[in-house]
């Protein structure tokens, strides 16, 4: 693929926060931009240069959108993948549509890490209730019942705990395929924003310690409280999935440290992610400018971080006082736009820059 030039248009599938800040950091860079979204109205098409108000599925909308761009990239992980690969014989899709799929899948992705070399929790595939019994038996302990697909922020989860009865537990979940996952014991949540251009250059940050409540990411701290030998094994696992997965784009990669210090990997994100914004404020190429760049094929940015941080989300009406931090210095606040505040909805967020210690 030849490099994006100044003025061509990134074709963004998805209008949320997330499409954002993409496109924000797309125009910083002299591109236009066009959004696919349901809403016309959603955050991103208040910022990009066009919204084309359709489903992320709709093949005229998708075909309009290959016409106008040079790449398409997709702002979360719920995209249809199979119109997509349609497009992608037209109009390069980056982060590649292979990637996409095994993030939309569980036990997809569980298997992939695990092929690779990259620990996870202890794992079955669920695809039918009678299954349950057994796979609680084999695994021991406590463990926790997903949906393998459309899960996000902690939703479509069950808790099981040893001994206890698990009758409902399945149909609650909507009586759709699940994995049974092990519960780690862990000390610390962190994760790990990478990027890969089509040339094959890498590029990660450091990783960032991530605490959530009522499964939504609360804030993300950098740098994380690990031993350099674990932040260390987190980018050099960051490396091995990225290069396994021929990508192309920002990554997200979310691990637990357990107790003894290893790292199992949760989940991946094949998108900018929130627990990688603090890097709006903490250092000089954002995770968004670093998407932009690896999807145009323009060089990656340095990743090194000039601040010390903690990014706090706003969520639901945490985000109507927040002209009232505007006096704190060292603050920057970002806000989504977003009209109406809903529980659980995020709004926007803030960091907050110490200065590194010398
Ligand atoms: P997920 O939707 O998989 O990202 O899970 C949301 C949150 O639930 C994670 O950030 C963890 O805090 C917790 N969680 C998920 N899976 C496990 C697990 N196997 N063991 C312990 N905690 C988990």
């Amino acid at each position: 693929m030849s490099a994006l030039v100044q003025g061509d248009t990134i074709g963004i599938v998805g209008g949320g926060q997330l499409g954002r800040m993409l496109a924000m950091a797309a125009a910083r860079l002299g591109f236009d931009t066009v959004v696919i979204d349901p809403d016309p109205a959603c955050p991103a098409g208040q910022v990009a240069n066009t919204v084309i108000g359709a489903s992320y599925d709709d093949a005229t909308a998708l075909a309009q959108l290959a016409e106008r761009a040079a790449v398409i990239t997709y702002e979360f992980e719920n995209v249809p993948v199979a119109p997509l690969r349609q497009v992608a014989a037209r109009c390069p899709v980056f982060p590649p549509p292979d990637a996409l799929e095994v993030s939309q899948d569980r036990v997809t992705e569980k298997a992939f890490f695990n092929a690779v070399g990259v620990g996870t929790a202890a794992w079955r595939a669920i695809d039918r209730e009678e299954e349950l019994g057994h796979a609680l038996l084999e695994l021991g302990g406590d463990c926790i019942l997903k949906t393998r697909r459309f899960g996000y922020d902690g939703k479509g989860q069950a808790s099981l705990r040893e001994g206890a009865p698990y009758d409902g537990v399945w149909d609650n979940l909507g009586g759709v395929p699940a994995i049974l996952e092990k519960r780690v014991r862990f000390q610390r949540e962190i994760s790990i924003i990478g990027a890969r251009g089509p040339d094959g250059a890498i590029a990660l940050y450091d990783p960032a310690e991530n605490v959530h409540g009522n499964g939504i990411l609360r804030t993300s701290s950098v740098p994380a409280t690990l031993p350099p030998a674990v932040a260390d094994e987190a980018r050099a696992l960051g490396r091995v999935i990225l290069e396994r997965l021929s990508y192309v784009g920002v990554i997200g990669i979310e691990f637990f440290v357990t107790d003894d210090d290893r790292l199992l990997v949760n989940e991946m994100a094949p998108r900018v992610h929130n627990s990688g914004h603090w890097t709006e404020a903490a250092c000089a190429v954002s995770q968004f400018e670093q998407h932009v760049r690896a999807i145009a094929g323009l060089p990656l940015g340095d990743t090194v971080r000039h601040s010390d941080c903690v990014m706090h989300n706003l969520i639901g009406t945490e985000a109507e006082s927040a002209f009232d931090l505007l006096t704190e210095p060292n603050l920057v606040l970002h806000l989504y736009g977003k009209a109406e505040s809903r529980d659980g909805r995020k709004m926007g967020h803030f960091t907050r820059l110490r200065p590194r210690p010398a």
